[in-house]
């Protein structure tokens, strides 16, 4: 059905060193070395016993009380030696190295840190050094806590202070009670799975558990009622079936940032998605991770899935009680076909909603300093589609001509000699200022300017390539004076 996605929405390795995977391990009962008696042992062993290691602690005399009372209440031991001993040897000859599954190493000499570090990695244990991320075969994440709900952020062991500073973010956004929503689910799971064997309905009566009053009353510390209006719910949602919906939503021109907030809440409900090629790999990203992917892009000349077939496949899904991401570069009713594609929902009773997106004239026009109207130059703009259907150009030239108005040609990089020659022809000065964005709002954005007369030689000579816009008129002078305003951008 559909052919190879475009190279840039491949997922592959990222460059660069391999990144840290983030896991969970569940410690509760294993046992768990832990070298030092410093305020940094101190805090590891406080992480450790929280999730229930047994802890054994090797360690010069005259640690903390704390640390003392912690290793006893785990279970474990604390084996406190005098200054002259190596404590890489007392680590050696324990008992608890067949059984250990991780050691934490906290020590100002980083000599003997090495050497432990090496040992334990031979012992196939686990290893952490406090501050020494090239001996450590696992780190701490800096974490966010909601009781047993816990957030865990990593920088792969390169910038742990970017860690901490997200850390902080989230702390803010996050209510503190989200562990009591954590707890409040936790005990219905059971009960929940039994009532709604399906799948998928589950996973939608979460989705209203999780983000709708049930979490309000539980964030209000009023439990009782959130589990009675649970229930309620519960009985609610035996009834319903699967109904799916389709969200045209426009995804902007490459900028995630220019998403919307609904888009992007969406994005997150989606189960399917059906994405074409203007979507960057970025934005990608940032739909529901498990939502299965569907590349239905098209490309000049390469149909790689017909709009019928789009319309089929939408509709297929919806039926199945999916619910449907149709994600679309820019805005889907500028140039996107997204009316024809609700028409045919509407025929057959799906629900749909459309969510508006930054079209490519505005993105691309903004991040490239020049503005689309301006009282002194343009007191119209027209979206115009460069892509002659006949292959040659039937558009209204006679109307293009008023120097008060900018133009901005979508999809018109093929046409463009004839576009400019046409314009001319009909009247618009050869003088006329003119530019082409391509890529534009992304990290790639190129901008070349010139004259309408001779915009199309420039975009051979810098080999332009699609997606681009042109935009003719006067108000492309300004962008000298708002440069500024576009630092990423190359400009030629
Ligand atoms: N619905 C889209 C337009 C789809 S038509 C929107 O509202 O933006 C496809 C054309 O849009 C491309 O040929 C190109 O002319 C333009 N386009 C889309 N994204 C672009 C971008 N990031 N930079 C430059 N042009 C872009």
């Amino acid at each position: 059905m559909s052919s190879k996605p475009p190279l840039h929405a491949a997922h592959g390795p990222l460059a660069g060193p391999a990144l840290s995977l983030p896991v969970s391990i569940a410690i509760e009962g294993k046992c768990c070395l832990l070298v030092g008696g410093c305020n940094q042992a101190l805090l590891k062993a406080r992480l450790l016993t929280k999730a229930g290691a047994i802890l054994h602690v090797f360690a010069y005399a005259g640690v903390e009380q704390e640390l003392l009372e912690l290793t006893s209440h785990s279970g474990g031991t604390l084996n406190l030696f005098d200054p002259h001993v190596d404590l890489l040897d007392a680590v050696r000859k324990s008992q608890w190295l067949d059984s250990g599954i991780l050691c934490v190493v906290a020590l100002q000499d980083n000599s003997v840190a090495t050497k432990i570090a090496a040992f334990c990695t031979e012992q196939k244990l686990l290893i952490n050094v406090v501050d020494s991320p090239s001996l450590c075969s696992f780190t701490f994440p800096a974490r966010v806590d909601r009781g047993s709900l816990q957030i865990a952020i990593s920088s792969s062991s390169r910038v742990p202070v970017l860690s901490r500073f997200l850390r902080q973010k989230i702390e803010a956004l996050l209510p503190f009670e989200y562990g009591a929503l954590n707890e409040l689910a936790t005990e219905f799971t059971p009960i929940v799975a039994k009532a709604l064997p399906d799948k998928q309905l589950r996973r939608r009566f979460w989705e209203a558990i999780l983000d709708g009053p049930v979490a309000e009353l539980v964030f209000s510390g009023r439990i009782k009622q959130a589990k009675t209006k649970l229930r309620r719910m519960l009985e609610n949602h035996l009834d319903t079936s699967l109904e799916g919906e389709v969200f045209l939503v426009g995804a902007g021109p490459g900028d995630p940032e220019l998403l919307t907030l609904k888009a992007l809440r969406l994005m997150q409900l989606a189960d399917v998605v059906l994405y074409d090629r203007l979507v960057s790999t970025e934005i990608l990203e940032l739909v529901r991770r498990d939502a299965k992917r569907v590349y239905v892009g098209k490309q000049r000349a390469e149909h790689s899935t017909s709009q019928e077939g789009i319309n089929d496949l939408l509709l297929k899904h919806a039926i199945a009680g999916e619910r449907v991401l149709r994600l679309k570069g820019g805005d889907p009713f500028i140039f996107g076909r997204g009316g024809e594609e609700i028409e045919h929902l509407a025929q057959h009773n799906i629900n749909f909603q459309v969510v508006p997106g930054v079209t490519a004239a505005s993105g691309c026009a903004c991040y490239a300093g020049i503005p689309l109207t301006h009282r002194d130059h343009a007191q119209s703009v027209r979206f115009v589609t460069g892509h002659l259907k006949s292959g040659s150009p039937d558009l209204p030239w006679h109307e293009f001509v008023d120097a008060h108005q900018t133009l901005v040609f979508y999809m018109g990089l093929v046409g463009l000699p004839e576009i400019s020659a046409k314009m001319i022809e009909h009247g618009r000065a050869p003088e006329t200022p003119a530019a082409l964005i391509q890529q534009g709002t992304t990290k790639k954005q190129r901008v070349v300017s010139g004259t309408l007369a001779g915009i199309a030689a420039l975009a051979k000579q810098h080999k332009i390539q699609a997606p681009t816009i042109t935009i003719v008129g006067s108000v492309v002078e300004l962008r000298e004076k708002l440069t500024w305003f576009t630092p990423n951008d190359q400009v030629e």
